[in-house]
């Protein structure tokens, strides 16, 4: 119910917004949906239990129904035994776990694959470290357009097995999601089919900008102090601090509200926005040999880098990384202090938190919500 144009996030490209877009034709960074439509209230919030029930200030045109599998209005849960365990105010566990294809990638690909089918695209392919491609199989399959999809031989065989069930055409890649990126773009290039791969396309942003929707509908429109967010490709942690500029702006939120800090998890085998924020860097540099059982968060040389970045210094944010054997021990420890069955990357971003305020990077009374972004049972095989 919205009309929008796509904004370069680099330069000063922009261009219509109902068109299929990859990423900017000037630069190649990642364009930004930018709404023409005046911001509605929250009283234009629809009465429906998905992440579509934000489409007023989704990319939805007047009429069009979502291709929907019933993604997002993930639970919020409070640990105050687990807060004061590491000492802090509050705590909070976003369980995107519970998605469609048991993880958040759900939100991106609904968004992604309703505007690319609306504008009549032959079919889908994306390179994935595993859980994207579950969901771009299972939002396929909804749209009843073909996909191939291109994961590294390593991905847990549950995802595998998830996305051969879903009917995507599979292919196996030596390496990781850099190399799976580079042999689907080759085929996107040949055969017409429309490439979903994170960042470049601009919708992918606009679903899973919901989670920021969502966590400041269940807090009350309030928000917590510090987010932390398991980050591979970034989009989550892009997509919730443009939604909470949006939600300010738009009136949703105080003008003078407190943003949260946004704080990037990664493992220690894998950690290009670790260094790059160490460095104070804009740009990161690609990690060599990334290596982490957490297989959402292997992504070496993240084409979101500077949006990342920006986002960590707009919101006076940080970033930690913590080994896999931190990893390990923090997804059992958030698993038996919540009942919600933790990814590695749901345990890292709890080992993070421990880390930073046992630095006291992280304040006593700070209140802090941790997300959990995919299902533990993906994960055992
Ligand atoms: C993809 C993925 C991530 C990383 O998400 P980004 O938004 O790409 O940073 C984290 N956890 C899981 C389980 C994932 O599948």
């Amino acid at each position: 119910m919205s009309t929008w144009h796509l904004d370069c996030s680099a330069c000063d490209h922009t261009q219509g917004g109902d068109t299929l877009a990859s990423v900017c034709p000037s630069c190649g960074q990642p364009f930004l949906v930018r709404y023409d439509s005046p911001w509605p209230s929250r009283d234009a919030i629809l009465p429906r239990w998905d992440m579509w029930r934000y489409a007023p200030v989704m990319p939805l045109l007047d009429g069009e129904t979502p291709i929907s599998l019933g993604e997002g209005a993930t639970p919020l849960h409070e640990l105050p035994k687990l807060a004061k365990e590491i000492g802090i105010g509050r705590l909070w566990v976003k369980d995107e776990g519970l998605n469609p294809t048991a993880s958040f990638k759900a939100r991106g690909m609904s968004a992604a694959v309703t505007r690319a089918a609306a504008l009549g695209v032959p079919g889908f392919v994306v390179p994935t470290a595993g859980n994207a491609g579950a969901a771009m199989a299972a939002y396929a399959a909804a749209a009843g357009l073909p996909v191939r999809v291109y994961a590294p031989r390593s991905t847990p065989s549950p995802i595998l097995a998830t996305i051969q069930a879903l009917g995507a055409d599979l292919q196996l890649v030596d390496g990781h999601i850099g190399d799976a990126g580079k042999q689907s773009r080759a085929f996107a290039a040949e055969h017409g089919f429309f490439d979903t791969s994170t960042l470049r396309e601009p919708y992918r942003i606009e679903g899973k900008k919901t989670m920021g929707l969502e966590l400041a509908e269940q807090l009350g429109w309030t928000l917590p102090t510090h987010i932390i967010y398991p980050t591979g490709g970034g989009t989550g942690l892009i997509g919730m601090w443009k939604v909470f500029a949006e939600m300010r702006d738009g009136g949703w939120l105080p003008r003078d509200v407190a943003m949260p800090r946004m704080v990037v998890a990664q493992a220690t085998g894998c950690a290009p926005m670790v260094r790059a924020f160490e460095a104070k860097a804009d740009r990161a540099v690609p990690w060599e040999n990334p290596e982490t059982h957490a297989s959402g968060l292997r992504v070496p040389g993240p084409l979101g880098d500077r949006l990342i970045l920006r986002a960590l210094y707009e919101s006076n944010g940080d970033a930690a990384a913590v080994d896999e054997d931190t990893i390990r021990a923090n997804t059992l420890r958030l698993s038996r202090a919540s009942g919600v069955d933790t990814a590695p990357e749901g345990g890292c971003a709890l080992g993070v938190l421990e880390l930073l305020v046992k630095q006291g990077r992280i304040a006593k009374d700070a209140e802090v919500l941790v997300f959990n972004t995919g299902s533990g049972a993906s994960y055992r095989f």
